[in-house]
């Protein structure tokens, strides 16, 4: 191989765009062969309500290790988008959370009281069909849609907005909640949180993280929560790192919090035990 590259001579001149583009097929290559032999795992991460300081969901994020080394979703999600191969991850991913809820009331005795989030990719909407597959995750492992909740980015709706709007009225009726992630970064035009069926927005954490101090940060938080106020839909804030981002954030009116003040993303035995804890705390 080094002495083909030689020769090719491409590393002489675009020695950057070779070692992407080689990375990037090694990466997918990997990538199909871990999905295929369920190699990938969920960390579960909580959500706390603000007020009560109960677990209100856990947010299943997707996890893979390849020989020791952790590599992260920023780095194999837009793999996986740009080859497709997020329609599979993402099946799997709900599959899996839909499964690890089950078992939690398998241990409980009875439904955990929390609800599960998972995060859809706007490439899914668009070439997957998101609402038959969170019908068949809910039938499979016999948990009521009302526990799950897909986190969408606006980039949904700014690919295709019938479409995304078809697909979270489905997905709305078959009785599970949709959460507007990473708020406040995409380019979308506003008037459709008036027209979609959207319950909570996650404001993101390059708003809050570092907010303390910041103007501009508190100016933009505040206006999203009075937003969503105004309109009727709950917020969680990501990247709650501290208490004080905690307090402020619950003195500004924002619902739930998210964040290594809380907890970082647990394994499925871990996140039991979080919610276990803070639920005998609470009652
Ligand atoms: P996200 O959905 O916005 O998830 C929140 C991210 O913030 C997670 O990163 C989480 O570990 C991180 N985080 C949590 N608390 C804090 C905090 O206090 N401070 C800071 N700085 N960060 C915090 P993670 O797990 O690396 O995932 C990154 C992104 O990858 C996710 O962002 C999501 O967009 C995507 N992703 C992860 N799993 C999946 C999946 O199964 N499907 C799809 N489509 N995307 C996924
Ligand atoms: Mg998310
Ligand atoms: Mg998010
Ligand atoms: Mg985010």
């Amino acid at each position: 191989l080094k002495s083909a590259k030689a020769k090719s001579g491409i590393e002489l001149y675009q020695p950057g765009a070779f070692h992407i583009a080689r990375q990037q097929f090694t990466t997918e290559t990997s990538l199909r062969r871990a999905i295929e032999a369920n190699r990938l795992t969920l960390a579960f991460q909580p959500v706390i309500e603000l007020n009560s300081g109960k677990v209100t969901s856990f947010e299943a994020l997707a996890r893979w290790r390849e020989e020791g080394v952790d590599i992260p979703p920023s780095t194999f999600i837009p793999v996986a988008e740009e080859s497709g191969l997020i329609v599979p991850l993402g099946r799997w991913a709900l599959d899996e959370a839909a499964r690890t809820l089950k078992l939690w009331d398998r241990v409980a005795g009875s439904d955990v009281p929390v609800r599960m989030a998972v995060n859809v990719s706007a490439i899914q909407i668009a070439r997957d069909d998101v609402p038959t597959m969170l019908r068949e995750a809910v039938a499979r492992h016999d948990v009521a849609a009302e526990r799950l909740v897909l986190e969408l980015t606006e980039s949904v709706i700014v690919a295709d907005p019938d479409r995304a709007a078809k697909a979270m009225e489905s997905i709305r009726q078959i009785g599970a909640t949709i959460a507007l992630d990473d708020f406040g970064t995409g380019y979308s035009n506003l008037a459709y949180l008036q027209r979609l069926p959207i319950d909570v927005l996650k404001i993101d954490q390059s708003f809050v993280t570092g907010m303390l101090g910041n103007r501009d940060k508190v100016a933009i938080v505040r206006a999203v929560l009075s937003l969503a106020e105004a309109l009727g839909l709950r917020t969680t804030a990501e990247g709650v790192e501290t208490l004080e981002l905690a307090q402020t954030l619950a003195a500004l009116g924002c619902t739930r919090g998210q964040g290594y003040f809380y907890s970082a993303p647990l394994s499925a035995e871990d996140a039991y035990a979080f919610w276990a804890r803070s639920n005998s705390r609470a009652t």
